[in-house]
């Protein structure tokens, strides 16, 4: 493992904590379900393989969890176990996302659900050096807004409370971000800050729709690279991209070499985010690293991405303040290293 990467101070603006179970508690979960299977075989169940063809199929590794998370003691620890995971490789603060609507089945209320995500957060707050909130995911779905509203509803209840913004996921090409302004109406009502997927597997079309909205971030935001007159307009709105490398080369967001370089040196706001981190079969150092080896970007550029997401943050301009200045403190720590030798 690079250690330099190891060290790096990381701020993360995009990973599903569905998407982020470990293997080992996901057997664990099972078993007391009734269902024994092999480590082993967990992981083929909760992880894409290279022949992954697209973000519906992507979405399908999300079964299982969502099958397991269906009470607030796992939904709390599974939201402890990532905070610690997160800790462990220098994540200094993340946002973690999760849709309340998924885990209801078998009788949790959207509250019970939030409290305990913010439990387990809360939790690993008090035990490691990091910090982070919850974003609460609107679903793209048919006849689902009922469910979306109440997660407005309730991403209000609890903002400021270790809820921190809303977002909308899902299969982007099969419900257009389009039919969702109603959710995003209500959220700027509400003074509720929001994140919206876009422009992974559907076009440029619904990034533009995502800005219309008045989204100052984007989930993926990938593919405005088809589109030079869009790129200029996320760079004079400051909009910053929430990119996964590995996982837009899964899903097959991108043809070809993955834009993330393009983007950043055209002047957007550009961050490296892990999506997923079971589901992709990856972790923040492995983003980086894949960073270093495929593209000609550099750890500078890393560190600059870094201070691009503790701008994005959904906070206070102290707590983004703070976190920009422990980032720039390694690089001036780097820097004195370099003019010592
Ligand atoms: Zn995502």
């Amino acid at each position: 493992m690079d250690t330099k990467i190891h060290e790096m101070k990381k701020v993360i603006l995009h990973l599903h904590l569905d998407g982020a179970l470990r293997p080992e508690t996901v057997r664990e979960w099972l078993e007391e379900d009734g269902t024994t299977l092999s480590l082993e075989d967990v992981k083929t169940r909760l992880m894409v393989d290279k022949d992954c063809k697209n973000l519906n199929e992507y979405l399908e590794k999300f079964d299982i969890p969502s099958q397991v998370l269906q009470n607030a003691g796992r939904i709390e620890r599974a939201t402890y176990e990532l905070y610690e995971d997160l800790a462990n490789q220098n994540t200094i603060y993340a946002e973690v996302r999760f849709a309340p609507s998924k885990h209801l089945e078998k009788g949790l209320s959207y509250e019970q659900v939030v409290e305990a995500a913010i439990r387990g957060l809360e939790k690993a707050k008090g035990k490691y050096k990091v910090d982070g909130n919850l974003i609460l995911c609107c679903m793209r779905g048919n006849d689902n807004q009922d469910e979306n509203i109440k997660t407005v509803q309730v991403a209000k209840k609890y903002l400021g409370k270790g809820i921190c913004a809303i977002d909308l996921a899902g299969a982007e090409a099969l419900f257009s971000t389009a039919n969702f302004a109603d959710i995003f109406a209500m959220a700027k009502q509400n003074n509720i800050p929001y994140t919206i997927h876009a422009g992974e597997a559907d076009g440029p079309e619904s990034i533009r729709k995502a800005i219309e909205f008045g989204t100052k971030r984007i989930g993926h935001g990938i593919r405005c690279i088809e589109d030079k007159g869009l790129m200029q307009e996320i760079r004079e709105k400051g909009i910053t991209l929430e990119v996964c490398p590995t996982s837009n080369i899964q899903t097959q967001a991108v043809e070809g070499e993955h834009p993330i370089e393009k983007l950043y040196r055209s002047g957007i706001l550009t961050t490296i985010n892990t999506d997923n981190d079971t589901v992709s079969n990856t972790n923040i150092e492995q983003e980086y690293e894949w960073v270093l080896r495929d593209t000609g970007l550099t750890y500078s550029d890393l560190i600059q991405m870094n201070i691009n997401a503790a701008r994005a943050i959904f906070n206070s301009v102290q707590t983004k303040a703070s976190l920009v200045s422990e980032i720039n403190r390694q690089k001036d720590n780097r820097d004195s290293e370099k003019s010592a030798t």
